[in-house]
């Protein structure tokens, strides 16, 4: 299924502003959309803060009315606020327009159905059919809807999360905590969820416009923040992407902690928020293995891997009748009680109610986790299709070891572990290594990594 679709990747459609995603592929694009909806559909249509989205917002907009639907305009909204809205007011179908974690000259396009969930490829096909074979339902005249600006929807994403934490608690111990939004739509709600919670803010990042760090929250971009944390004594900091879907949690001791290992330390306390869940974590294959065994499977708690993509998390969730938590290695975490979505602004205020209801510091949470060393590269890819043809060949190579290849190949054998897949929104090769030694984990990288450059040449 994956393999057919030609404009969506992993999340989305996704381009570089003025190239590949200009106002006429915009156009295109969301007239493809509207016009799989039926006529008269409600969307509710939001965007990150990227600078590039006032070359293509706006066409969207019109784009969507031209072809059938009811426009609700939010503007700026993380794209979590966005899914909470569609599935809680009654809307048929969502729109974002955000690239997530790329760099500041891409912008993207993602379709949410009216569960609140992404589109799945089926559906995602279907649009493509319309953008390629160019059938567009233009309506007429007297049939288009005017468009109307709803920001009620960032008021509805701030109340519904709150509804999940107990602010009692949070208001009394007072935790400080800084709060960096990448310069776009986390920094809108994040804080004020914090901040109403009872919680002490420090906002950095936290006005929309120009990027002062990579959008992608990594120990490298969060170098400045990590101190600012550490500085102003907080009890933790939290690091958005672009479109706030994710949280990166940084320690009191200034330590930008890996998101597959915030993630264990949430779902942790969410066994204890939440008796009533089924003991069970749904994430991607991306996530560390040795980190799963040892911290979640040998506490009880069932690990179900799945494809990347948070679209097959939510279903696989659905499809066993719930979890205590779904996520990716990335810092994108959901919270099955509040929504089947990565949610950035619900994973600050779990942190925030578990800290002060443990009585630990982040800091030491950190530490009680048993971690691998975990090595993430990755590697320019040409073409997407030699990437799966290096992975046939990698599924050969090491036919010996236990392997699961749901998503690229993982490679479990009792020494280290690695995964080896093409990237779904950019033009790499993702490589992850694991091990318990961390030399291990360094020579096997090394090795891995000329192995995948060499076959990337040659096949
Ligand atoms: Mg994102």
């Amino acid at each position: 299924m994956q393999l057919s679709r030609k404009l969506f990747g992993t999340d989305g459609v996704r381009g570089i502003v003025n190239q590949t995603f200009n106002p006429e592929f915009a156009v295109r694009l969301a007239m493809a959309v509207a016009t799989y909806f039926p006529p008269g559909s409600r969307v509710l249509v939001g965007k990150d803060g990227r600078i590039g989205n006032a070359a293509v917002y706006d066409a969207v907009l019109s784009a969507l009315a031209a072809c059938g639907s009811k426009v609700y305009d939010a503007g700026y909204a993380p794209t979590p606020a966005i899914q909470v809205a569609v599935r809680d007011l009654g809307f048929d179908y969502g729109v974002v327009i955000t690239a997530s974690h790329n760099p500041p000259e891409w912008t993207g396009l993602k379709v949410v159905l009216s569960d609140g969930i992404e589109a799945p490829p089926e559906v995602e096909l279907a649009i493509e059919k319309n953008f390629f074979e160019n059938r567009f339902r233009y309506m007429p005249w007297y049939n288009i809807r005017s468009i109307q600006r709803y920001p009620l929807v960032l008021d509805h994403y701030v109340e519904s999360v709150k509804e999940h934490i107990d602010a009692n608690m949070i208001a009394k111990h007072k935790p400080k905590i800084v709060v960096d939004g990448a310069n776009s739509v986390g920094g809108i709600t994040t804080p004020r969820i914090l901040k109403e919670l009872g919680a002490k803010v420090l906002t950095v990042n936290c006005d929309i416009g120009y990027p002062y760090r990579e959008y992608e929250p990594t120990p490298t971009s969060l170098t400045d923040t990590a101190k600012i944390v550490t500085a102003v004594g907080a009890d933790f900091g939290v690091a958005h992407d672009g479109d706030a879907d994710r949280a990166i949690f940084i320690d009191n001791r200034g330590r930008v902690i890996p998101g597959d290992i915030s993630a264990i330390i949430l779902a942790s306390y969410v066994v204890e928020k939440n008796p009533e869940l089924p003991k069970r974590i749904v994430t991607a294959i991306s996530t560390s293995h040795f980190l799963m065994e040892r911290n979640a499977k040998s506490k009880g708690i069932d690990v179900v891997w799945t494809r990347v993509g948070f679209i097959n998390i939510a279903r696989k969730i659905l499809e066993l009748g719930g979890a205590i938590a779904g996520f990716e290695d990335n810092g994108g975490f959901g919270y099955p009680p509040h929504q089947l979505a990565r949610d950035g602004g619900m994973s600050a205020a779990l942190m925030a109610e578990l800290i002060v209801k443990k009585k630990q510091d982040l800091a030491s949470l950190y530490e009680s986790i048993e971690k691998p060393t975990i090595l993430r590269s990755k590697v320019p890819l040409p073409d997407r299709e030699k990437g799966f043809r290096v992975v046939e060949e990698l599924k050969n190579r090491y036919s010996h070891a236990k392997i699961i290849d749901i998503d690229g190949v993982k490679v479990i054998t009792s020494e280290y572990a690695f995964l080896v897949r093409p990237s779904g929104t950019e033009p790499i090769m993702r490589i992850m290594v694991e091990s318990w030694n961390a030399k291990t984990a360094e020579d096997v990288m090394n090795a891995l990594k000329s192995e995948v450059e060499k076959l990337i040449m040659s096949t």
